[in-house]
């Protein structure tokens, strides 16, 4: 069984000393749970993908503290300069090019000349930052392909003690992934709706262009199938079967063999914080398949959208 730790100073402390010495650590961030590798160790960072069973060409994210820890990494343009004034510490990922010199191991990037970057907002990541002074290579900390972790126990039953430590700071705040956003050019192209809408962003920088749906060298890591339950999920459901679980939405009655609202007020940012979590719950080996209610596209729900289009595609 692997040790979850409450995060107090002690615990950061231990956290940061068993990555020091090239271990994993699970950590909370405002989006979904991390699985934390030192970004300079090869070998910790090739166990993070050994571990998740990522493939080798989807590349990581760098977590650091602010702008300052993330100047050595970068190659700063105008848009990454404005989106990282407005929106770091927060949900927002740069991809921009990776400074040459970069102390950080080849394979955070996939070898691509681009790197990408954000600043947590959540107060366990931070402190573990603070502690480390290192950037941390941190994709979400569950197996590759599956659904993406918002509680420490969600982390321990994916992973287990293939990771050194879970840091336990409760459920996630935001419950989707960081919107991925590359400015390494002039136009912002939206790599991966996420934790900040669209419009927030397209108010600091103007409009975002749109990445190829297989432009699989902009965007190496946006496979089909994604945080993929085990059974079959099916979306725009307005009428569940009885034997299908229903995550339901805003003001609809509850049907099929069992079901979850995401939120019955029709909030998104709830919807959000909900999202992964149902999704689990539901996934029960007594129902046929998840059907899916409607979910507004406005906001969040683009995220929202693309994750349940994602859990619902073909199998690779
Ligand atoms: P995650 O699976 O949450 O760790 O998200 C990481 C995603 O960020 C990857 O799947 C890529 O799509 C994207 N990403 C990371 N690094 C780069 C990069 N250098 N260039 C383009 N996209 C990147
Ligand atoms: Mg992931």
């Amino acid at each position: 069984m692997v040790r979850i730790l409450a995060p107090d100073r002690r615990a950061i402390q231990e956290a940061a000393g068993i990555l020091g010495a090239g271990g994993l650590v699970a950590f909370p961030t405002e989006t979904v749970y991390g699985l934390g590798a030192i970004a300079t160790n090869d070998r910790a960072v090739s166990r993070i993908f050994t571990v998740k069973q990522r493939p080798l060409h989807n590349p990581l994210i760098l977590h650091v503290l602010d702008r300052a820890a993330a100047n050595p990494l970068v190659v700063w343009t105008e848009p990454a300069s404005a989106l990282a004034d407005a929106f770091w510490p927060g949900p927002l990922t740069l991809v921009v090019t990776r400074e040459p010199s970069a102390p950080i191991s080849p394979l955070v990037t996939s070898g691509l000349p681009t790197v990408a970057v954000r600043a947590p907002a959540a107060p366990t990541a931070r402190r573990l930052l603070e502690e480390t002074l290192l950037p941390l290579a941190a994709p979400s900390a569950n197996p590759s392909g599956r659904v993406s972790p918002t509680t420490a126990a969600h982390v321990a039953d994916g992973l287990d003690d293939a990771v050194d430590l879970i840091l336990d700071g409760g459920p996630c705040s935001v419950g989707v992934e960081s919107t991925v956003v590359d400015v390494s050019g002039e136009q912002p192209v939206l790599l991966r709706p996420g934790g900040v809408a669209r419009g927030e962003l397209e108010a600091v920088v103007g409009p975002l262009a749109a990445v190829g749906r297989d432009d699989t060298v902009r965007s190496p890591g946006q496979l089909a199938s994604h945080y993929a339950p085990r059974r079959p999920v099916r979306l725009d459901a307005g009428d569940p079967a009885p034997d299908e679980a229903f995550l339901a939405f805003g003001d609809v009655p509850a049907g099929g063999a069992v079901s979850s609202n995401l939120s019955p007020s029709g909030d998104l940012e709830e919807a959000a914080r909900n999202l992964f979590a149902m999704l689990r719950e539901l996934d029960r080996d007594d129902v046929r398949a998840i059907a899916v209610a409607p979910i507004p596209r406005d906001g969040l729900g683009e995220a929202l959208n693309d994750r349940l289009a994602r859990a619902a595609a073909e199998r690779g």
